[in-house]
């Protein structure tokens, strides 16, 4: 990167990548319509150019009515659904303009649908709360709730049914069969299509895979599995994330490194210091010895990570100069490490990408 211009952290997104990774949610899931989940800026991708390659999914997810009004303005004219719904009849109204579909989880959005006077204009899904403890009606509530949906003239052709995993990452955990049957007993004898796997669900659990799946992470190459990467079961990472080296400088025993000094320095060495930090998105706490790779080798993260740098220990490089390049994660640094790192998921590396980074396009 010689452009001067150029910011000093970018990121690259390689968007054949998200094109292969529809591939394996079809292998997973045969037959089933994909609704894609694009929210947070497509998973802080960016969500015009997600939603551009992944134009033949069958519909779009996003979780506020703003994201999709984003979506249409873009012209992006597919299904799309809103997975938090509406809040309030002015934002109703949006949804039918904006030809959103909703989700329908409360008795208060029951209420707000029943006083719309419009005919036939909004897709719904209702939405059942079989263990998450998060939106939908809780299965006791169901028939009542489905029976007040239907009579609502507002509503447009057949209603589906929805509910969310709460568990799917973990392989060996019981509660998502429990989940998967709650959910089936109470929609028992019920028309209409039923989705319940996100991508946890798609890869890891059959009984879940119905008439659609909502992959999510796993369409940027992110696996949902703490024990695994997106590369180990055949996911290509999407997003990888560059940087500089902008100075080298030597390092004396005891001397401390960054904000608190939580790295000592033990015998004579050279500090790299790289152009990225919290305010692009790399993630605070990062601990010591998270791996970076500067000229394509690893070597360990070392004191705070601070707003706009982060220091690394050089000793394993002792070529090592200013405008080296560096790489914070891609398909040789897994984004699952950094986040274990980090002490989190990797969900939260992408999506918290700031706008300071500029997305570029391999
Ligand atoms: N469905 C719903 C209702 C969600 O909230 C999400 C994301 O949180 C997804 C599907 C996609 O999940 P994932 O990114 O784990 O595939």
């Amino acid at each position: 990167m010689n452009d001067p211009l150029m910011p000093a952290a970018y990121a690259v997104l390689n968007t054949d990548a998200v094109k292969r990774n529809v591939s394996v949610v079809r292998r997973h899931a045969p037959g089933a319509k994909i609704m894609a989940v694009i929210k947070a800026n497509g998973y802080g991708h960016g969500l015009q150019r997600i939603a551009e390659v992944l134009a033949d999914v069958d519909a779009f997810a996003v979780a506020r009515g703003d994201e999709g009004i984003r979506l249409r303005k873009a012209g992006f004219e597919q299904p799309a659904t809103v997975l938090e719904g509406f809040r309030n009849r002015d934002e109703l109204d949006l949804f039918l303009s904006y030809g959103l579909d909703t989700v329908v989880h409360s008795f208060p959005q029951l209420d707000i649908l029943e006083s719309c006077p419009e005919t036939g204009r909004l897709g719904v899904w209702l939405k059942v709360d079989t263990g998450m403890n998060r939106l939908g009606f809780r299965p006791a509530d169901f028939s009542h709730a489905h029976q007040r949906l239907r009579e609502c003239r507002v509503v447009k052709g057949p209603i589906r049914f929805m509910t969310h995993l709460a568990n799917a990452d973990d392989k060996t955990d019981v509660k998502t069969l429990r989940q998967i049957a709650l959910f089936n007993e109470t929609l028992a004898g019920c028309p209409g299509e039923r989705s319940i796997a996100n991508s946890a669900g798609i890869l890891g659990w059959k009984d879940a895979l119905t008439d659609w799946v909502r992959p999510g992470v796993m369409l940027y190459g992110i696996s949902p599995f703490p024990s695994q990467t997106g590369s180990q079961i055949g996911l290509q990472p999407v997003m990888g994330l560059y940087s500089q080296l902008i100075a080298v400088k030597p390092a004396y025993p005891g001397e401390t490194v960054g904000y608190s000094g939580t790295w000592r320095c033990p015998e004579p060495t050279r500090l790299g210091v790289i152009a990225i930090g919290y305010g692009d998105g790399y993630p605070r706490y990062a601990r010591n010895g998270t791996p970076v790779l500067v000229n394509g080798r690893r070597v360990p993260l070392i004191g705070r990570v601070s707003m706009d740098m982060i220091t690394v220990d050089l000793a394993s490089q002792p070529d090592a100069k200013p405008g080296d390049p560096v790489t914070l994660w891609n398909d040789e640094l897994p984004v699952e490490e950094i986040a274990q790192c980090a002490d989190t998921i990797p969900y939260t590396l992408v999506c918290g990408i700031t706008q300071r980074v500029q997305i570029i396009e391999r």
